[in-house]
């Protein structure tokens, strides 16, 4: 099979595709045919070598993919050849044509969400949902700022957002983006490359502030966030690219908190609870990633750079 293989941590031209052994699904798990894997920043910051989570060498990228089970291993019931599926990790990596990952590594796939959709479940759809639904009380009261909403996760927290009913808020960087942040659900967009936006988020909320926000840039956001929040509101950081000073004034003059998490840390019983959600919302059509370019599995240094650059409108795939 094909397979994005990295031997040493570097610079995106490290994802080369190489001709590799298809693996062999043992007790407990399962073999995955992958048509789509989907390019998370977090698989950015692991290739350079300076993210916490340091896989051995060489490695095969991507916790996220959508495919078709081939097979499985001696012990597999709850899933069967031919059934579609996400992947929430691997054990091998989703940049391939075909992934091991665990019987729990694997979910159902909606029929009416297609391979490089459900590419861009997991690590988006997972984190919106935790923010959404494990970190906020009291919803239909609260007003929430999705500050970066044009890209993987803003997207798919705009949907889950409007779904629960909450008045939700969102930036993006472009005139593209905006179109695509209000017409996902934001009942106004906010573009933040402009001088002065957040004197207009206030504004929108006849100057009380925001309840919640979900932070995609902590680094670059995180002093003026606090300044623009509701009484007890909170930020929620979701994306962090270094460091940033805040004045605790702002939080005490609101009694407002700041949070963060990432996705390895959730509890089982909190993932459980995410996949039941996500199938819910993707079969029921309140959820549908948005992809925003295709690319084939050689090209995964292309979308390694692609990623980080600005102007967001989706998802980025690679397709095997
Ligand atoms: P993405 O698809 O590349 O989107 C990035 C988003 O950030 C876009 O909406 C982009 O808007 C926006 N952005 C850029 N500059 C901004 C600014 N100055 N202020 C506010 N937003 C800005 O990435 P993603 O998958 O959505 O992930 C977003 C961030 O969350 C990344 O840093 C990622 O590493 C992190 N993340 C963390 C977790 C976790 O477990 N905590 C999970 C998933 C992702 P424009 O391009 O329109 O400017």
């Amino acid at each position: 099979m094909k397979a994005i293989v990295v031997r040493g941590f570097g610079s995106p031209d490290v994802l080369e595709l190489k001709e590799v052994p298809t693996p062999k699904p043992g007790e407990g798990q399962v073999l995955v045919r992958i048509h789509a894997a989907g390019v998370n920043p977090y698989d950015t910051y692991i290739r350079t070598g300076t993210y916490p989570h340091k896989p051995e060498l060489p490695y095969t990228p991507g916790s996220d993919g959508a495919g078709v089970i081939e097979a499985v291993g001696e012990g597999v019931t709850r899933v069967q050849p031919g059934q579609r599926v996400y992947t929430a990790k691997t054990l091998t990596g989703a940049y391939a044509q075909f992934a091991l990952a665990l019987e729990s590594q694997v979910h159902p796939l909606p029929d009416r969400i297609t391979f490089s959709q459900g590419a861009g479940v997991w690590v988006p759809y997972g984190t919106a949902y935790h923010a959404l639904h494990h970190w906020i009380a009291d919803h239909a009261a609260q007003t929430v700022l999705i500050h970066g909403a044009s890209g993987g996760v803003g997207t798919a927290a705009l949907q889950m957002a409007k779904a629960m009913g909450l008045t939700v808020f969102g930036t993006a960087g472009t005139s593209k983006g905006i179109d695509l942040v209000e017409r996902e659900g934001a009942q106004q967009a906010f573009l933040h490359t402009q001088a002065g936006y957040q004197e207009q988020i206030l504004d929108a909320t006849g100057g009380r502030g925001v309840d919640v926000i979900l932070e995609m840039l902590a680094n670059i956001n995180l002093a003026q966030d606090l300044r623009l929040l509701a009484n007890n509101g909170r930020v929620i950081v979701i994306g962090n690219r270094g460091e940033v000073t805040i004045n605790a004034r702002d939080l005490m003059a609101r009694r407002g908190s700041i949070h963060a998490f990432t996705l390895w840390s959730i509890t089982p019983a909190e993932e459980a609870d995410i996949h039941a959600g996500l199938f819910a919302g993707l079969a029921n059509g309140t959820l549908r990633p948005i992809v925003s370019k295709e690319m084939p599995l050689g090209e995964a240094a292309r979308a390694h750079k692609e990623i980080l650059e600005p102007g967001a409108t989706g998802k980025i795939v690679l397709t095997t």
